[in-house]
């Protein structure tokens, strides 16, 4: 069952792999930002980590919102609150207390809707929603349908890796990359690379918990 008690471990794994990947995130969003994007999220994983056991013990509209309100105070810059913005939209859209897939799906494209909005941004425009777009809309497709949920979080992975290369020759404009307007070219966006590496972590900890016994 996807129930909240899933959310330290969940949070502790995506600590781990943006730590792992510093380094190179830096570098990306040091050609094409202004450097600081995985400063910002360890600001905002640091003040989870520091609420996980509460978030726990919550459904999941509750975390969800306090998700977004945490995220909202604790992290600066852009995707700061296009990510506050999306947990913030999801616990609207969402009443459950166990998550399955087709009203997950529902909530999660209106969340995607709302950061859209939030960013005045598309998808084809070098950010992080050329990796949350295409996942609404792999997730929307399948939602309906009879479905094995281990070959659906295999899919996703695939998905964001597919969306976050995607934006290597996209030309940026939207944030601060767009400044350099060619110059972005051939260089992936550091916010759709660590929306990618979270959401293939996300799946690696719902699959070792899909193989463990209830
Ligand atoms: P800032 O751009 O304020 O320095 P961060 O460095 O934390 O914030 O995040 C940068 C990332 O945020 C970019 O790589 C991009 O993916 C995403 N981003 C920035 N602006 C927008 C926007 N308007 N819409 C969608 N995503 C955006
Ligand atoms: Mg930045």
């Amino acid at each position: 069952m996807i129930t909240t008690h899933l959310l330290p471990q969940i949070i502790t794994a995506i600590v781990a792999v943006i730590e792992n990947n510093a380094e190179e995130v830096t570098q990306l969003d040091q050609i094409i930002g202004d450097g600081d994007h995985v400063t910002n999220l360890q600001r905002g994983l640091e003040a989870l980590v520091l609420q996980q056991d509460e978030l726990s013990l919550l459904d999941w509209p509750k975390a969800w919102q306090k998700i977004g309100m945490i995220l909202m105070s604790s992290v600066g810059g852009a995707s700061g609150s296009l990510y506050a913005t999306l947990f913030m939209a999801l616990s609207k859209a969402s009443n459950e207390t166990e998550l399955k897939l087709p009203t997950f799906a529902v909530a999660f494209n209106e969340a995607v809707d709302a950061v859209k909005k939030r960013g005045k941004s598309k998808a084809g425009e070098k950010t992080l929603l050329d990796v949350y777009i295409p996942l609404s809309e792999y997730l929307m497709s399948v939602a309906n349908k009879e479905f094995d949920l281990q070959s659906i979080l295999n899919e996703v992975s695939l998905v964001a890796i597919k969306g976050m290369e995607s934006t290597r020759d996209m030309l940026a404009t939207k944030g601060r990359a767009s400044f350099l307007e060619e110059r972005s070219l051939g260089h992936i966006d550091a916010g759709a690379k660590t929306a990618q590496l979270m959401i293939c972590t996300i799946v690696d900890v719902l699959t070792k918990d899909l193989a463990t016994p209830a």
